[in-house]
């Protein structure tokens, strides 16, 4: 199902899907096209898992609506504002890696609060959001420890909290929990659908395991042939 029309002045559109891209291509400069003529659209609040063969494009995909790779073809919208002119920064997007990337010289604390910076808040206001998402996360109390204690699923854990501390308008996670050992990727899977749904966010999750999208997402979508098509549960 497509989005109500969105409002093409840019203005928010009540009602407007959380995300939608239409008709979107992505070729890389060699000339390969690992997306041609993508459409997707995730209602706000909605959780959607992208399965594919490695190399299919699903890493390409959420670096495109983040901005990280321009499109071909296409247009990307978020809420009734077309944003796919728009620089990385502009747009409201979380990503969470395989890897989690925290910064090893920065306390827990201080990674949660990075995307915080930039928004204007007292070092109260700052502090207070900090140990909302530690405790949302499951990890009150760790907010001066070192990254580099955490465990690989603490690690994890901390990086969703940095991701969600600005409020992103849509999530973007690229198998975030794929480095982990089985019964840990199990048990942070669950947790992962519990705090999505807890913030109410709208988030497109990739994972190239088949149960692990069914135990996270409210819906599975495959690439197949440079396109998105359902997955039947
Ligand atoms: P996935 O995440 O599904 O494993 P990717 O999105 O990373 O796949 O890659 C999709 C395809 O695009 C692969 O064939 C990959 O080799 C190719 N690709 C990825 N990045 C680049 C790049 N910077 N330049 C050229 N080809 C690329
Ligand atoms: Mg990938």
């Amino acid at each position: 199902m497509l989005a109500n029309d969105s409002d093409r002045s840019g203005q928010l559109t009540a009602g407007a899907a959380a995300l939608e891209l239409r008709n979107v291509s992505v070729m890389y400069p060699d000339g390969h096209a690992p997306l041609h003529e993508v459409n997707l659209c995730l209602e706000p609040g909605e959780i959607v898992a992208l399965l594919g063969a490695s190399g299919s494009g699903k890493s390409t995909l959420l670096r495109a609506i983040a901005g990280l790779e321009p499109l071909a073809a296409g247009e990307i919208w978020m809420r009734g504002t077309r944003i796919d002119q728009q620089p990385v920064h502009q747009r409201s997007c979380g990503m969470v890696f395989q890897d989690g990337q925290l910064f090893p010289f920065r306390s827990v604390g201080r990674n949660i609060a990075y995307g915080l910076e930039s928004q204007r808040l007292t070092a109260a206001e700052r502090d207070a959001r900090v140990t909302e998402l530690l405790e949302l996360v499951g990890l009150s109390g760790y907010a001066d420890r070192s990254v580099q204690t955490l465990s690989g699923g603490q690690a994890q854990r901390i990086a969703l909290a940095r991701s969600l501390a600005p409020r992103p308008q849509v999530l973007l996670l690229d198998e975030p929990l794929s480095a982990l050992d089985r019964d840990l990727r199990e048990q942070l899977a669950g947790q992962l659908r519990e705090v999505l749904q807890a913030t109410n966010t709208t988030a497109l999750f990739v994972t190239h395991d088949a149960e692990e999208a069914s135990r996270v997402a409210d819906r599975t979508l495959r690439i197949r042939n440079r396109q998105l098509a359902p997955v039947a549960e």
